[in-house]
């Protein structure tokens, strides 16, 4: 291949590289030969590994599992010899691989593998193989291996399953259509800039549309690319995106895919910084915070910013609190945004209610004391508690109510429910930080309430639930 891309000389990879305690490589084993001594499941593993990469494996065992047996009939490719190995087998063999338990067998079968010149792999013995298998993500032709040379090797599984999570099985479309079309661009003869220009456009829209199968019209995509000043300038939309309410366990998968392909990330006070880590390294972080009652950046800002990235061509992400279509003004974006001709994702998100109710261990509804559940916020565009709220529907026994932004209007919220008909002995609680490290909650009464968490300095963002629902909830603080 003539334009390898990877192969180019890269000052800041190069020098800053640390030991590496093993050199992970990729191996073209299709047509070549191995041999295995042993006829366990765990051969008869490595056996289905190596014939799915296209050896010929060459098993020698007198007792074979029922597990090899099955894969000699499933697979042209793996072949029992009923004998011991010997020195003669090895001849020609690319890799060898044994099952042993005594230290004996191990030292007879290294011996015989290095006087033939074949590296070899003693199943689960790292310190005397020459080379280890990694946990496997498999997207073929995109394959990912994990190592931890040995030390933990449950470890490394963990981590293929969190990876395996984050990655869309999508992704092996992408890879295939790569292999075919890159003798395509080849034939094209670009000049370095423009071919690596083309797989950047690739691997964006891969990144971007991963669970879309590409096709033809990806291609000429990538190609018409080219031409213009800003690379995938048309594909380019906006995010509007749930951060959720803190912990960054609790973001989608959605969202944390979107997360590591954006450009720029655009962000609320609200948002955790450990959400905001999940962006890609390169991605430029724009704080807009909106404070309730300190200075910060307007909408109008907000929506200027966002207009002026998505028209550069770059990917945005909006990261909202919590989901971003409960109390995020996200209304006002998305019309801005369709005004200007740009496309809109939403992706939701948990929003602090869901996630105060599952620190808190309360359903918020309950089959005879809590028949609904409203969600409202108690701080209208002046500061004060809104005056056209539903009052009666508000003081209504069976209900759940969750109040958005109630910390500085508490008290007066909590005078008017009681005068509007509300019993004062009500449970309510206050959560403060839900989900974060430092989460505080304080149970009481609707009348209550207030004082104690004006006692207890309880600060924004936090919410209020009120009603039957929470009743015989210990208080914790
Ligand atoms: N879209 C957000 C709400 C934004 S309004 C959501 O779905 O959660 C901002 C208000 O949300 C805060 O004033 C507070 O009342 C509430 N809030 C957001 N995150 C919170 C959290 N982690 N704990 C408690 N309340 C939170």
């Amino acid at each position: 291949m003539s334009e390898d891309i990877a192969r180019r000389p890269d000052k800041l990879t190069s020098a800053g590289l640390d030991e590496l305690s093993v050199l992970p490589v990729f191996f073209k084993l299709a047509g070549k030969s191995v041999v295995i001594a042993g006829g366990s499941d765990a051969a008869a593993w490595k056996a289905e590994l190596l014939a799915a990469s296209g050896a010929q494996t060459y098993v020698f065992a007198t007792n074979v599992s029922d597990k090899l047996k099955e894969l000699t009939r499933r697979t042209g490719l793996v072949h029992i010899e009923h004998r011991q190995l010997q020195v003669r087998d090895f001849e020609g063999a690319a890799l060898a691989i044994g099952d042993f338990e005594t230290v004996e067998e191990i030292d007879a079968f290294r011996q015989m593998a290095r006087k033939a010149g074949v590296i070899c792999n003693i199943i689960d013995k790292p310190k005397q193989s020459d080379f280890q298998f990694g946990s496997l993500i498999e997207r073929s032709p995109l394959v990912i291996a994990i190592s931890t040379d040995g030390a933990a090797p449950v470890f490394g599984q963990a981590l293929r399953i969190w990876i395996e999570t984050l990655l869309p099985d999508g992704l092996r479309h992408w890879a295939k259509a790569a292999k075919s079309w890159r003798p395509k661009i080849t034939a094209l003869n670009l000049d370095f800039h423009a071919r690596r220009k083309v797989w950047e456009i690739f691997a964006r829209r891969a990144l971007s549309h991963p669970e879309k199968k590409p096709d033809e019209s990806d291609l000429e995509a990538m190609l018409a690319g080219l031409h213009q000043s800003n690379a995938d300038k048309n594909t380019t939309h906006v995010a509007l995106v749930g951060a959720g309410p803190g912990d960054p366990e609790l973001l989608t998968l959605k969202a944390v895919r979107a997360l590591q392909s954006a450009d720029v990330v655009l962000f609320d006070d609200l948002v955790a910084p450990g959400v905001i880590n999940m962006a890609r390294r390169e991605a430029q972080r724009i704080s807009v915070g909106k404070r309730g009652y300190k200075p910060s950046c307007t909408q109008e800002d907000i929506i200027s910013l966002l207009i002026e990235h998505a028209q550069a061509g770059r990917r945005i992400v909006r990261l909202k609190g919590g989901d971003p279509l409960i109390f995020g003004r996200a209304g006002e974006e998305i019309e801005a945004l369709h005004r200007a001709g740009i496309p809109v994702e939403i992706i939701p998100g948990v929003t602090s209610a869901s996630a105060a109710a599952a620190s808190l261990k309360r359903s918020l509804t309950e089959r005879e004391t809590a028949r609904r559940v409203q969600m409202i916020t108690a701080h209208a565009r002046n500061g004060q508690l809104p005056d056209d709220l539903d009052w009666r529907a508000l003081a209504d026994p069976k209900a759940t109510t969750i109040v958005y932004m109630g910390v500085r209007t508490l008290q007066a919220l909590a005078n008017r429910l009681c005068a509007e008909g509300l019993d004062p002995n009500t449970p309510a609680i206050i959560i403060e930080r839900a989900s974060w490290p430092n989460e505080r909650h304080l149970t009481s009464t609707i009348s209550k309430l207030p004082q104690a968490a004006e006692a207890a300095a309880i600060q924004a963002p936090a919410l209020v639930i009120i009603g039957q629902a929470l009743r015989d909830h210990k208080s914790e603080l």
